[in-house]
C-alpha cells in the first residue's frame, strides 16, 4: 500500500479500516541466497539495497528480538556529516546525501529534518582545529560554516558564552545535519525490504556459524540452522560476542552509553548542539522534551542499562553549557550497547571466514551511518569489492597500521 494524502482521506471516512501490516511475519525458510543478523538500521538497510540496488531478493534478515529493539530505537536522532579524515568523511557524507532524499524514496515520513547542528569551540586551538574540520568538509563536498562569538549568540543566546571554566569562542556549524525520527527509520526500511521480498524474521537469535572448510555456509538459530550463500553480521553491540562464535576476534569493545530525555517544553534549541569543553550534546525533540546525552559508562558490559556517575557527568557538561536546563525534570533515561572500535572509525568488510561479512564497530554514531552503511555493505556483498567511500573501513587496518584514527583515541573509546 502506498501512502499518500489520498490514503489518509480515504482511510480516515472509513474508520481506518483498510491499512495493512507494514512487513510479514514469514516463517526461516531452510535456506537462502543471503543471511542478514540483526534487526537494527545497518542490517535491514543493507537488506533493502541489495534488493533495490542489486535485485537480490533471496534474502532473510534475523532479528533476535524485534525490529528496533537495538540501537537503532535508543538513539538520540542526530544526523551529521561533520568528520575530518579522508577515510570517513566521503562515506558520512554519501549517508546524509542518502538521509536527504530518504523519505520520497521509502515512501515514509521518518522525519528528516535538516535544523543544523553546531559544535562548540571553547579556545584558540579547538577553533583552528574546527576550521580545519570544516576545510575537510567542504572538500568532500559538505557543508560548513564557521560562527563567532556574536553569530552564534544571536542562534543560541542561551548559551553560556563567559563560563569562568568553558568560555565559548564561537562553533562550527553544519546547516544539513539535524534529526531523524530514529525507531521510523527500521520501519521505513523494513517496509520497503519487505515489499521487495526480504523476509524479515523476528524472535530468532543466531545462536552460531555453519563454517567447514572455512567457509561460511548457514547460521544456527532459535528457530533451528538456515542455510546461506553468504552471511553479513550487523549486530551493533553484539558484535564481538557475536564474532567470537565464528572465531574471530574483533578490535571492539562494548560499552553502555545513556542518554535522557525531559519533559515537553516551548521551543528553546534551535538544532542540535555539542558541547566542547566536555562530552554532552543536546537537541529538541518535536513534542519539546530536551534529548540529550554524553559519554559512555566507564566498564566493559552487554546490559542496556548504565548508571547514575555518569548521568551525574553529563548533566554538569549540560549544567556548564547552559544553565537553565538545571530547571527542566528529566522524564526517562535508557541505555544502549555501543559498539567501540579502537580508532573510533567503523568496518564495513569481508572477514577470513569466506562468505562471511560484517558491519559494525558504530561506536557513538551509526545512526547517522545507517544509509551509507547499508549501501556500502551491500555493495561489497553484491560485487564483490568494497564501495569506493568505505574502502578504508577494513578489518585489518590495525594489523597493516592504516588506522583512521578519527579521535586519536587509541585504545580509550571512552575519549572518543
Ligand atoms: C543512547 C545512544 C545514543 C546514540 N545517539 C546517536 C546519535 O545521536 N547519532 C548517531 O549517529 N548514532 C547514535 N548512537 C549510535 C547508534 O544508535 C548505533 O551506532 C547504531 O544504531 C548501530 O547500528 P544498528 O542500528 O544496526 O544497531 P542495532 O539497532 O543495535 O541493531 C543490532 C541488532 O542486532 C540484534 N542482535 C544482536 N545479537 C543478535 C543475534 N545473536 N541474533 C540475531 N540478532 C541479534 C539486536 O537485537 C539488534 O536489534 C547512539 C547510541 C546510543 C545507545
Amino acid at each position: 500500500m502506498r501512502y499518500s494524502v489520498s490514503q489518509i482521506i480515504k482511510q480516515g471516512l472509513t474508520g481506518n479500516r483498510g491499512w495493512k501490516p507494514v512487513w510479514r511475519e514469514p516463517d526461516p525458510k531452510p535456506r537462502y541466497d543471503i543471511v542478514i543478523v540483526g534487526g537494527g538500521g545497518h542490517g535491514i538497510a543493507t537488506a533493502y539495497y541489495l534488493a533495490k540496488m542489486h535485485g537480490l531478493t533471496d534474502v532473510a534478515v534475523l532479528e533476535k528480538g524485534w525490529l528496533g529493539s537495538g540501537n537503532i530505537g535508543r538513539n538520540t536522532t542526530i544526523v551529521r556529516s561533520n568528520y575530518l579524515l579522508p577515510g570517513n568523511e566521503p562515506f558520512y557524507e554519501l549517508s546524509m546525501k542518502l538521509w536527504e532524499g530518504l523519505e520520497q524514496e521509502l515512501n515514509y515520513n521518518v522525519m528528516v529534518s535538516q535544523r543544523g547542528i553546531v559544535n562548540l569551540f571553547h579556545s584558540d586551538p579547538q577553533r583552528d582545529a574546527a576550521v580545519r574540520r570544516g576545510n575537510a568538509m567542504i572538500l568532500a563536498g559538505a557543508d560548513a560554516v564557521l560562527l563567532d562569538r556574536e553569530a552564534l549568540r544571536r542562534k543560541c543566546p542561551f548559551l553560556d558564552f563567559d563560563n569562568e571554566r568553558f568560555p565559548i569562542k564561537g562553533g562550527l556549524w553544519q546547516p544539513r545535519g539535524g534529526t531523524v525520527r530514529h525507531d521510523a527509520v527500521a520501519w521505513g526500511y523494513a517496509r520497503g525490504a519487505d515489499r521487495r521480498g526480504v523476509d524479515l524474521i523476528q524472535n530468532c537469535e543466531v545462536t552460531g556459524f555453519d563454517i567447514r572448510d572455512g567457509a561460511c555456509r548457514g547460521v544456527e538459530t532459535a528457530r533451528g540452522t538456515i542455510g546461506a550463500g553468504k552471511v553479513a553480521v550487523c549486530v551493533a553491540g553484539s558484535s564481538s560476542r557475536l564474532m567470537n562464535l565464528a572465531g574471530l576476534r574483533l578490535p571492539i569493545e562494548s560499552h553502555v552509553m545513556q542518554a535522557c530525555v525531559t519533559e515537553g517544553l516551548k521551543p528553546v534549541i534551535p538544532g542540535v548542539i555539542t558541547f566542547g569543553g566536555g562530552h554532552f550534546y543536546i537537541s529538541q525533540s518535536d513534542k519539546g522534551g530536551l534529548v540529550f546525552g554524553g559519554d559512555i559508562d566507564g566498564y566493559n558490559s552487554y546490559a542496556q542499562r548504565g548508571n547514575l556517575p555518569t548521568i551525574e557527568d553529563v548533566c554538569e557538561g549540560g549544567m556548564a553549557l547552559m544553565p537553565t536546563i538545571g530547571r527542566a525534570r528529566v522524564l526517562r533515561m535508557w541505555g544502549g550497547v555501543v559498539d567501540m572500535s579502537m580508532d573510533g572509525s567503523p568496518f564495513i568488510d569481508r572477514t577470513p571466514v569466506e562468505g562471511l561479512y560484517f558491519n559494525g564497530g558504530w561506536n557513538y554514531g551509526g545512526f547517522k551511518a545507517v544509509p551509507a552503511g547499508g549501501y556500502c555493505l551491500a555493495h561489497l556483498i553484491a560485487t564483490g569489492a568494497p564501495h569506493p567511500v568505505a574502502a578504508a573501513m577494513r578489518l585489518d587496518r590495525f594489523a597493516t597500521g592504516a588506522t583512521i584514527d578519527e579521535n586519536g583515541a587509541g585504545a580509550q573509546p571512552n575519549l572518543h
